[in-house]
């Protein structure tokens, strides 16, 4: 078989154990598995079928479409997809059992119109801003939809929901004051007559807030193996972005490396190319600031970070052509982790595993 050229290899048995770590840390709630975004670049229908495997009971996607791809795959669990432009045909959504998020009352013309046209009755999570000012109706306006949708026969209310703003920074006065508001806006709900479920965690709520687990969690970071939270948690990395090394050759002392010569020898060195560049998901940014997992050590790699390859520094270690290169995994012995490239560049590693989803990129399973 030949060497990965650009591969990220998703393990779904980590995947598994971390869907269960994070249930059994929520008993009383039951768990939505995250898979927006082609499941944060893992593979939202493999992701979504080991989550169900290992204690998931629910799918959270952002668009209707994605919702969709996983009903076109075979998968049957209840899916909440909570982010569609005005206009959307929200019908197909009926007929596949999908449950759809209303935050205003225009959106809930358009579910219930879907309603009528298939005859079906839609399944609703009515979202409310507690102060992350993003999606969600904004209070003034939340006890007029919860009537409305209370009142209206081709709509089941089944949940009341909302989104964390600070959850990754434990005790953050803005959770608490997320809080009370979701508190009020249950009740409203009740008072309208309506017994929904609650769900307001994400991973970091999950990790850190039991007393915001009610009905559902929704983890998305945590189930791959990052964890949001400055707390030790047994989460496992699941991907693993790796490469080989096409060509060795050994320099003298002075010599520079890559565009620009940004980087030169200091002594005679073996480099190492390794075929991966910015069109492969490794940030620009990283030039002359990154380390990869190469012949048993961690190497850096030396001038800029080009649009298909990478130079590594072997110093005088025999390096094989054809060796694996660990661009980033689960940082098992010192190796590099998504993490660490996010700190470097100034992100969060949802942006580096979710970057990942591209097309010179392929993807295995293990
Ligand atoms: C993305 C998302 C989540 C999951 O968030 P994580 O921080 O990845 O756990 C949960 N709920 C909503 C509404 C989201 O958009």
């Amino acid at each position: 078989m030949a060497a990965p050229r650009a591969e990220v290899v998703i393990d779904l048995d980590n995947l598994r154990h971390n869907t269960a770590y994070l249930a059994a840390l929520a008993p009383g709630a039951a768990v939505m598995a995250v898979v927006k975004a082609d499941g944060y670049g893992h593979g939202a229908v493999e992701v979504a079928r080991a989550a169900l495997e290992a204690g998931a009971s629910w799918l959270g996607s952002c668009s209707l479409a994605e919702a969709l791809a996983l009903r076109a795959a075979g998968v049957t669990a209840p899916v909440l997809a909570w982010l569609d432009p005005p206009g959307t045909d929200f019908a197909p959504g009926l007929e596949a059992g999908v449950d759809l998020s209303v935050a205003c009352s225009r959106a809930l013309d358009e579910v219930v119109d879907a309603a009528r046209r298939t005859g079906r009755r839609a399944a609703v999570h009515l979202k409310i801003d507690t102060g992350l000012s993003r999606n969600g109706c904004p209070p003034e306006d939340w006890p007029a939809l919860v009537e409305r949708a209370a009142s209206t026969p081709e709509v089941e209310v089944r949940a009341v929901w909302s989104h964390l703003a600070c959850a990754d920074e434990p005790g953050h006065p803005a959770t608490d004051a997320q809080a009370a508001r979701f508190a009020e806006a249950h009740a409203a709900a009740v008072a309208a007559g309506l017994s929904p479920r609650r769900h307001i965690a994400n991973s970091a709520a999950l990790l850190t807030r039991p007393d915001l687990h009610f009905d559902l969690v929704r983890p998305g970071i945590a189930l791959y193996g990052l964890n949001p939270v400055p707390v030790e948690h047994d989460l496992r990395p699941v991907m693993t972005f790796r490469s080989s090394v096409v060509l060795t050759k050994r320099v003298r002392a002075g010599t520079s490396v890559s565009y620009g010569h940004t980087w030169t020898a200091k002594a005679d060195t073996t480099l190492a190319l390794v075929p991966v560049g910015y069109a492969d998901g490794v940030p620009r940014a990283l030039s002359n600031r990154m380390h990869v997992w190469l012949a048993g050590a961690r190497r850096p790699v030396v001038g800029r970070v080009c649009m298909d390859q990478v130079v590594v520094d072997c110093g005088d270690d025999a390096v094989a052509e054809g060796a694996e290169v660990v661009l980033f995994g689960d940082g098992a012995h010192g190796a590099p982790t998504a993490r660490e490239w996010a700190d470097t560049t100034g992100t969060i590693d949802y942006e580096i595993v979710t970057g990942m989803y591209r097309p010179r990129v392929t993807r295995t399973y293990r």
